[in-house]
This record gives C-alpha cells, structure tokens and sequence, in this order.
C-alpha cells in the first residue's frame, strides 16, 4: 500500500490523476486528516469526553471550478463518479458514498456558502471503515474546498456539524461530534480532549519526540445483527434513568454503587463502563500533558478492560493485538487498548518512539501467526487539521 506517503506528494498524485480524468489542470485543493481516539470510548453518546487526535493519514480534494452549478466527484477508492447540482434540491443519493459530499454541499449552502458548479477528484490514505474516520476526513476536506470555492470561511465548529449533518442526514449515520471535531481542529503535537456535552476542546500537548502513537489496524470488521450499537446506547439511558440523572456523565462510580441493587447487571456493567471511562479520559488528558507516559498507558489497558468486560465491544482480534503488547511493556510499550466502536478495527498503543520498529514487527509477525490474518500497523503524531493547499 502506497500509504506513507506525504500530503504534498498525495496532493501532486491528486493532481495528475485529475489533469487525466478532467483535461485541465486543478485549481484548488483541500485536505483533512483522519483520527486515533486515544482514550474515552463509548462515552460521547453519554455527554461524556473524548481524547482524538489527528493522525498523519489524509484524505486529499483536487478541483477546478465549473461555468455552470454541476458537480462531477471522482474518488480514487471507488468505481462509480458521483454527479448531482449544487443548488437547494440536493438530497441523497446514489452512489451512496457520495452522500457524504452530498451533505456537506447541503449543509454548506444552508450556511450561506455556494461553491457553484466544480470538478473533484478525492485521494485518501486513510482506510475505509477501518475506524480512523475516513468519512470525517472526506466531510472536512470537502467542507474546507467549499470554503475555498465558495470565497468565504466558516468557523471551524460550524464546519464541523455541517459534517456531522450530513453524516445523520445524508449518510443515515447516527454519528457523534468527535470526528469531524478532531478532523477539523486537530494541531501538529496536540490531542484534544473534548467534552461531548458542552463541545469544549481543551488541546492537549503530544509533541514529545520521545513518544509515538502505533495504530494496527486489525483488518476485521465482525457484522453484527443484533443492533449492538442501539442496544448499548439504551442501556445506557436505562442506567441514567434508574439514577434520575441527564446522561451517565452526570454519575460518579459511588453513586452507580448506591444504586447497584436497582440496576438490571448488564446495566449496572455498560454504565461502570462508562463512567470508569469518562474519569479514565480526564486523568489521561492531565497525564499526558505531564509526560507521565507509564500512567497513560495503564489508564490504556484498563480502558481496554472495561471495553472487553463491561462494555462487551471488542473481539478476539482486538484482544489478540492488546495482549501483544503486554509482554513489552517496560520495553517500549506504554500501553494499549482497541479505538473506536468496537468488534474489529483498530488499537492504538503509546509506545516509546525508538522501538517503533521493534513493536511494529511484533506486532505484525504474532498476530499474523495467531489470527492468520494479517495486521496493518503504522506509526503517527498528532497531525494538523483540515486545510486549503496552494495549488500550481
Ligand atoms: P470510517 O469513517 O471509520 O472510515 P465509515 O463507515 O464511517 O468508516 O465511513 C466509510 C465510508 O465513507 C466509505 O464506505 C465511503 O462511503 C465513504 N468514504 C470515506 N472515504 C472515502 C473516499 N476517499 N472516497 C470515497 N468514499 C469515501
Ligand atoms: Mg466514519
């Protein structure tokens, strides 16, 4: 995979498959970056907070302005071209990737910003429904082309849920904010701990060269039938219920203890969970701007923990790539845990930048002999958020 590649090279890429598909060269470009959760899972729909931060895997937008108010978007990751008009009789549509470039025209223009007609072509290095958030990096590149075509700026958190709109309203994806906050906002040598209720970032400092953060991509993705993801977001409004609180970020672990002979089990495990993650993301977020690395690392592998036990999201992959990580420990290896929703994707493990190397071989010899799988694994810091590019 030609991943590694840095965004002016990707831009350059962009450029000529453009030039070959348009007949002219592009004019303008925009990128936007995909993210790692470091810690605080499952606790957005809760109110609760978060710790994203970018990483150095990018989706990139080419374009050239049209004379008339049509849009041709080609993606380099798929077959079908997307073509629709710009104007107020935008809606979903097929192909249904495109619905997320759909939705930003949408949500854009609600706003105010007419981008007018324009050729695109999109590369990304960010897999797809790996759990790194392509779709956030395909809404936030798009969202900063508009700008650049459109002549004007929006602030960046309006920016921000203009992708959210068009993930819950073009895509059907019943999203939260971090993503598209993170891709958006994201700073070189920062996370961000965000706080999903009030949608306050505070960034927090991730620059040491000592440190790096190793994301392996597990490659599975299990199907689930049940409806995992509503079912735990009931659960958890049955836990907040049974406490007469708002959502579980209103409840400390004595409290949800107080009322455990209340609690149906299942629903006493999901809301220990979260409110165990919640204060885990918090504390992390102050360890790390301390460089207290060993500590973040067991706030890691308890969050993983909780996710595995409690929450019941992870899978024998996740635990598989988790797991390999604990006999180095001490030996480069600060900690580790699955990111994202769960039941496949990715970890993501701090370890000490000198035995990137190291781990990255582990982890990809172990788990291709354990799973017969095999694993992706790259190393990142913190990246920039989304931007326009100088073109020509
Ligand atoms: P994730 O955001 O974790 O990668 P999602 O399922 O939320 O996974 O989003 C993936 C979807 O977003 C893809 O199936 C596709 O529809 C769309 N998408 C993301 N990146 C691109 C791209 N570069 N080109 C075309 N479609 C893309
Ligand atoms: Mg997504």
């Amino acid at each position: 995979m030609s991943d590694a590649v840095t965004v002016e090279e990707q831009v350059e890429r962009a450029g000529q498959a453009f030039t070959r598909r348009f007949g002219r060269p592009a004019r303008l470009a925009s990128v936007a970056p995909g993210r790692v959760n470091l810690i605080g899972e499952h606790t957005d729909y809760n109110d609760g907070f978060v710790l994203p931060m970018a990483i150095e895997r990018q989706t990139v937008l080419v374009a050239d302005r049209r004379a008339d108010t049509h849009a041709t978007v080609v993606s380099a990751s798929q077959d079908m071209p997307a073509s629709f008009q710009v104007d107020k009789t935008l809606a979903p549509g097929e192909p249904k990737w495109a619905n997320y470039v759909r939705g930003v025209v949408a949500g854009s223009l609600n706003h105010g910003l007419n981008p007018g007609g324009f050729d695109a072509l999109i590369d990304s290095t960010v897999p797809l429904g790996g759990g790194l958030s392509s779709s956030a990096a395909l809404e936030m590149a798009t969202a900063t082309l508009i700008e650049a075509l459109a002549g004007r700026t929006l602030e960046p958190v309006v920016k921000a849920m203009v992708g959210v709109f068009a993930e819950h309203t073009f895509a059907g994806v019943p999203c939260g904010i971090m993503d598209q906050f993170i891709s958006a906002m994201g700073r070189p040598g920062q996370a961000m701990l965000l706080d999903c209720r009030t949608r306050q970032m505070r960034m927090v400092p991730l620059g040491d060269a000592s440190v790096a953060i190793l994301i392996a991509n597990t490659n599975v993705r299990h199907e689930l039938t049940g409806g995992e993801y509503a079912q735990r977001r009931r659960q958890c409004e049955a836990a907040a219920g049974a406490l007469g609180i708002k959502a579980l970020r209103d409840a400390t672990l004595g409290e949800l203890e107080a009322a455990r002979t209340r609690l149906d089990e299942v629903v006493y495990r999901r809301a220990r969970h979260v409110i165990g993650e919640n204060a885990r993301t918090v504390q992390a977020a102050d360890d790390l701007a301390a460089g207290r690395w060993a500590r973040v690392g067991e706030l890691m592998y308890a969050s993983h923990q909780s996710l595995k036990e409690d929450y019941e999201v992870s899978c024998a992959e996740l635990d598989v790539l988790v797991d390999l990580t604990r006999p180095l420990v001490g030996k480069g290896v600060y900690g580790a845990r699955m990111t994202g929703g769960g039941f496949g994707g990715c970890t993501v493990t701090l370890v000490q930048a000198e035995a990137v190397p190291e781990v990255t071989a582990h982890l990809e010899r172990e788990y291709q002999a354990r799973t017969g799988i095999a694993a992706t694994v790259f190393s990142t810091r913190p990246a920039a958020g989304a931007r326009g590019i100088p073109v020509g």
